[in-house]
């Protein structure tokens, strides 16, 4: 439709498709707006909304994700938070340690990346790990302490929500709700997400295809929330030299089918701490929308990921890098080096 059709027109459209038992999904766009549709589908007839006034055009999506294809909406999904842009020309930054460890070592890793300009800080207080003996994060202490660093300095928080359980407690502190690769699949947690406001991070699941991937944001959207971001962070083959292999293949694949916006985890993606720049600036040369970094001040004494952690001197000459190519990819970047 039309971007200034008349809303009693729009209402219209969408009780139609609701009296055919279907889901209207209203999807407004720079220069269209899109009414999604979603429910017993192929019961509906092309010709029944095309002949309405208002209806510039019926497209049938026949992908098997629906709401996150380029068919249902052509342009760029640019996500909006605190006059940031994610998506869209400007490329996002999110660091900060795997986990939160101590109120001071949130602080003290916090301090240094807001003086390098980044806007979005990432820690988990919930940790999904491989081993039940491994450090499980500071749970709501570490929420605690993501309220505390949010307020001293301003910065956006990243974190992520392991269950259902723990979900309304994160998405009182997360500007941004991780759904990490674990869960990637795990629908109920994807439905509960799905009806909140927060912007959600779902990372790929360690051996998800791209087709998967984009039928679990379905899962978010189809609920409500169009505020996801993918994330692209390796995936499990034959290779053991690195801890995944980044598929920086699904970049310009995703960006082929799908409007959201993705950025890539390069930490994870390879998983040894001097490999990172090289990935990272392999992200971006790619079309990434951005980057999520593990930053710690003493890798040496992390809790968890460490040895895939950048100090944050270490990740000073990587932004210094990033804003170099920014321009050659048309991409912008806060004046990260000039601010550190
Ligand atoms: C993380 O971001 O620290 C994390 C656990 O990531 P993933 O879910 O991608 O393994
Ligand atoms: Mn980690």
């Amino acid at each position: 439709m039309k971007l200034d059709t008349p809303r009693d027109s729009i209402e219209k459209v969408k009780n139609k498709i609701s009296e055919r038992n279907c889901i209207p999904h209203e999807i407004p766009g720079a220069s269209k707006l899109g009414i999604g549709i979603t429910g017993p589908t192929n019961l509906l007839i092309e010709e029944e909304f095309q002949t309405m006034d208002c209806v510039e055009e019926v497209i049938r999506v026949t992908k098997p994700y629906k709401l996150v294809s380029r068919e249902m909406k052509n342009e760029d999904t640019i996500i909006e938070i605190n006059n940031l842009k994610i998506g869209g020309k400007q490329l996002s930054i999110i660091a900060g340690p795997c986990s939160v460890e101590s109120r001071q070592q949130l602080f003290d890793i916090a301090g240094e990346l807001k003086e390098l300009g980044i806007k979005f800080l990432r820690a988990g207080a919930y940790k999904p790990r491989s081993s039940p003996y491994s450090f499980q994060g500071l749970k709501e202490k570490g929420i605690e302490f993501l309220l505390d660093v949010k307020k001293e300095f301003n910065m956006m928080i990243v974190t992520e929500a392991k269950d259902t359980k723990s979900l309304p407690l994160i998405s009182e502190v997360a500007d941004i709700i991780q759904i990490g690769a674990r869960n990637m699949q795990n629908f109920s947690l994807l439905e509960e997400v799905g009806q909140l406001k927060n912007i959600v991070l779902l990372k790929r699941g360690l051996a998800a295809t791209i087709e998967e991937l984009l039928m679990s944001a379905e899962y978010i959207l189809s609920q409500g929330n169009f505020n996801v971001i993918l994330c692209e962070r390796g995936i499990r083959t034959f290779e053991t030299m690195t801890r995944n292999t980044l598929d920086l293949n699904a970049i310009p694949i995703i960006k082929k089918q799908s409007h959201l916006p993705i950025i890539v985890d390069p930490s994870h993606g390879i998983g040894i701490w001097d490999k990172v720049h090289p990935m990272a600036m392999a992200a971006i040369a790619c079309g990434a929308d951005g980057l999520m970094i593990e930053v710690h001040n003493h890798p040496d004494k992390a809790l968890s990921d460490g040895y895939q952690s950048l100090t944050p001197k270490n990740f000073k000459i990587l932004l210094e890098k990033i804003e170099q190519l920014a321009p050659i990819v048309d991409r912008k970047i806060a004046s990260y080096a000039s601010v550190g």
